[in-house]
C-alpha cells in the first residue's frame, strides 16, 4: 500500500512538472536544422516559425511573408549576424535576437584552394555550426535558457524538453559514429566546404581538395588539370556536392568518379523536431553510399 501510494505521490509530481502552458510567443528560426532545435525545447508549448529557405543559407532573399513573420515575433534564433545579414533589421527593444554562434567555438574558415580569384578567408569563420551534434547540444541548452528567461511559467518544460532532446541527440550519434567507423580514412573532395565540423566531430578525413564552386561559376583549365591530379594521386572516387545545381561534372574528373550530394540544410526533410537527426543521419548515409556502392 505504501508503495502504491509513494507512487502516485511520484506520478503526480511528475505530472505537475511537465504541464506545459501553451504560449502566445512567437518566436522565428531561420534554417531549419536550427528551427528544428528550437521546435524540440518547445515541443507540446508552441511552434516556432521556419523562413522559407529553398536550398542553400548563403544566397537566401528574404521574402515578404518571412519578413511579416520577422517583424511580429519575440524572438528570432539565428546562426550568425554574417549569415543571415538581414536580422538587424528586425532589431527593436521588446524582441529578442539570438545568435547562436556565440554559444559555440567557431572553427576558422578552410581556404579554398580552387577558386579562380584568390579568397582571403583570415579570420574568416567557418558558421555550418550544426553539423556537430556536440554544438547542436550547446545550441539546445542555449534556446532552453533564453526562452526560460522569457517565458517562465513554462521553464521546467523547456529544461525538461531540452534534457530530453540532447539524451536522444546522444543515443542516435553513438550509432552514427559507429556506422562511420569504417569510413574514416576514406578520400573525397567537396564542391562545397560545409562539413567541418561534421568530419571533425566524427573523425573522418578532411578533404583532399575543397572547390567552392560558390565563389566560382567556372572551374579553369589549370585548376581542373590540377584537380585531376589530385584525385588520381590520392586515389579519390568521391566528390560531395551540397546542391544539384553544381556545374561540375564529375566524368570531368576521373573516369570512375561519383558525385553524391551531401545536403547541409535538408532540404528535401519535413521540417519539425525530428529533422536535425534527420538531417545527420541523411548526410551519413549518403556520405557512406558514395564509398560502398
Ligand atoms: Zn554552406
Amino acid at each position: 500500500m505504501r508503495h502504491l501510494l509513494a507512487f502516485f505521490l511520484l506520478l503526480l509530481f511528475t505530472l505537475y512538472h511537465n504541464t506545459a502552458f501553451s504560449s502566445n510567443l512567437k518566436i522565428v528560426a531561420t534554417i531549419k536544422p536550427i528551427h528544428s532545435l528550437v521546435a524540440s525545447v518547445t515541443d507540446g508549448i508552441l511552434e516556432p516559425d521556419l523562413l522559407d529557405y529553398t536550398t542553400s543559407a548563403h544566397d537566401y532573399i528574404l521574402k515578404p511573408s518571412d519578413a511579416s513573420s520577422l517583424e511580429s515575433s519575440d524572438v528570432i534564433f539565428y546562426i550568425d549576424d554574417s549569415l543571415e545579414a538581414f536580422i538587424k533589421t528586425f532589431a527593436k527593444d521588446n524582441k529578442e535576437l539570438v545568435q547562436l554562434s556565440k554559444t559555440i567555438n567557431l572553427l576558422p574558415a578552410r581556404s579554398h584552394s580552387f577558386s579562380k580569384q584568390i579568397i582571403d578567408v583570415q579570420g574568416e569563420k567557418d558558421l555550418h555550426i550544426w553539423l556537430s551534434p556536440e554544438n547542436a547540444k550547446s545550441m539546445i541548452l542555449s534556446i532552453s535558457t533564453t526562452l526560460s528567461n522569457i517565458d517562465k511559467e513554462n521553464a521546467s518544460s523547456y529544461n525538461h524538453n531540452a534534457m530530453k532532446a540532447i539524451k536522444r541527440i546522444d543515443q542516435e550519434v553513438e550509432k552514427i559514429a559507429r556506422e562511420l567507423n569504417d569510413f574514416k580514412n576514406q578520400k573525397y573532395i567537396v564542391t562545397h566546404d560545409a562539413y567541418q565540423y561534421f568530419e571533425k566531430y566524427f573523425g573522418l578525413n578532411h578533404p583532399s581538395a575543397i572547390l567552392s564552386l560558390e565563389e566560382d561559376s567556372y572551374i579553369g583549365m589549370k585548376s581542373l588539370m590540377k584537380l585531376k591530379k589530385i584525385m588520381k594521386d590520392e586515389n579519390v572516387k568521391c566528390i560531395f556536392s551540397h546542391s544539384p545545381e553544381d556545374i561540375i561534372k564529375p566524368e570531368a574528373l576521373s573516369n570512375d568518379a561519383k558525385m553524391v550530394i551531401l545536403d547541409p540544410i535538408g532540404s528535401d526533410i519535413e521540417s519539425g523536431k525530428d529533422a536535425y537527426l534527420a538531417i545527420i543521419n541523411n548526410i551519413t548515409q549518403n556520405f557512406k553510399s558514395c564509398f560502398v556502392e
